[in-house]
């Protein structure tokens, strides 16, 4: 890794109020650089390449750290095994139901909906976040 890639992440890490170590590192800079939704199968074998003797405990552990703190999210793609991304890199997904091919897009204006939604729910007045995924098949698949 780069020196200067490694004080940006370093950075990143301590801003979620993380000791910098090397597979936080490591599994960071996998999400940097790779950036589409990735399982934690991906991530041990991603990490390591860089760090032959990464353990699969720490490494998952990790995992679900980066979650609860919010520095990652999983990414619905109706899967049975979970998958991740950096939750700062807001986007949505459109996913092929027949060959798992991902795509993402940016737009989200939704905000028709929220305003709906926060209007006649007696419940929400708020809407923070949202997700977005889309199910179809991709050209490939469909011919
Ligand atoms: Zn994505
Ligand atoms: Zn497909
Ligand atoms: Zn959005």
């Amino acid at each position: 890794m780069k020196k200067a890639d490694t004080t940006k992440l370093s950075t990143i890490l301590k801003e979620y109020a993380y000791k910098v170590t090397p597979t936080r590192l490591s599994i960071l800079s996998t999400f940097m650089r790779v950036r589409k939704p990735l399982s934690a199968e991906h991530i041990l074998k991603h990490v390591r390449k860089t760090e032959r003797k990464a353990d699969q405990v720490t490494v998952y552990r990790t995992l679900t750290s980066f979650e609860k703190k919010g520095l990652i999210k999983k990414v619905n793609l109706r899967t049975d095994a979970a998958f991740y991304e950096l939750a700062f890199d807001h986007h949505h997904h459109v996913v092929c139901t027949s060959c798992g091919r991902v795509e993402d897009f940016t737009d989200c204006s939704i905000s028709h909906i929220i305003e709906k939604v926060t209007r006649t729910s007696p419940y929400f007045k708020t809407i923070d976040d949202h997700s977005i995924e889309l199910f179809g098949m991709c050209t490939t698949c469909v011919r």
